[in-house]
């Protein structure tokens, strides 16, 4: 589970403080799959990254999986980040000279996975891509490349998935398959997904939309599935 209580992004810009995230309570249960969506320059990316861990909140507290990330030392939360979230981003972000099935074999590899041969493979065939494990990624397409970057997200199994505008970079065929695959990701493993992207319809395929402007976040009503979604 995911909470954030009464938490609000202040930067500098300039000499002034800019307020980019407006302080905001959310709540977002085990296996729910939630989509951010909303302009560019929104909040949305600031947003993802205080859920990642990646930023800290200027106020209020973050709480991912029973833990709140303030109070972990640097250590504890890249672990916890480690274990707990895997995240998508735009430009899919491979390591260009490891193929398809290295991509997804180095973060098990790191967690110290005894069967990480075996879960690449199966990783690879659960996103469609059998055939595709000894490609590089210049060899493949984008669609192709986002789902290798989706197998290696899953590599330690991990209860939260963040995805940055996954298909933003991907034409809208591709862009409904790896939409198709998060919601197979997320009702087959229970997988928590947070989905952050500009296009309404892909954002529609969520439990729940939290739609952005100038910082401030308000809920749209809920699919009636929703009370499905509940882990
Ligand atoms: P989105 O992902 O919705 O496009 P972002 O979260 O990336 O929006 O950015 C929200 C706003 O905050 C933008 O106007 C961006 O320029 C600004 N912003 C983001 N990070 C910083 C920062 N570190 N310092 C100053 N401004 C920032
Ligand atoms: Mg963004």
């Amino acid at each position: 589970m995911i909470e954030l209580r009464n938490v609000s992004k202040t930067v500098l810009s300039g000499t002034e403080p800019l307020t980019i995230v407006q302080p905001l309570d959310l709540v977002i249960s085990a296996g729910q799959y939630v989509s951010i969506m909303g302009p560019s320059g929104s909040g949305k990316s600031t947003l993802l990254g205080l859920i990642a861990g990646l930023d800290l909140p200027t106020t209020g507290e973050i709480v991912i999986e029973g833990q709140e990330i303030g109070a972990l030392t640097e250590d504890a939360l890249a672990q916890l980040r480690g274990q707990k979230i895997g995240f998508v981003f735009q430009f899919f972000h491979l390591v260009p000279s490891l193929t398809a099935f290295e991509n997804v074999l180095v973060p098990m590899e790191i967690a110290g996975a005894t069967d990480a041969r075996t879960r690449a493979t199966s990783l690879l065939s659960e996103v469609g891509l059998d055939g595709r494990a000894h490609h590089y990624p210049a060899q493949l397409s984008g669609g192709e490349q986002q789902r290798v970057a989706i197998a290696r997200a899953l590599a330690n199994d991990p209860p939260i998935l963040l995805a940055d505008e996954p298909t933003g970079n991907l034409d809208s065929a591709n862009g409904r398959q790896v939409v198709e695959l998060l919601r197979t990701v997320n009702a087959s493993r229970r997988t928590t997904i947070v989905l952050v992207t500009h296009d309404a319809d892909l954002a529609a395929s969520a439990d729940v939309t939290l739609r952005m402007r100038d910082g401030k976040a308000e809920t749209v009503a809920p699919k009636s599935s929703m009370s499905e979604g509940y882990g």
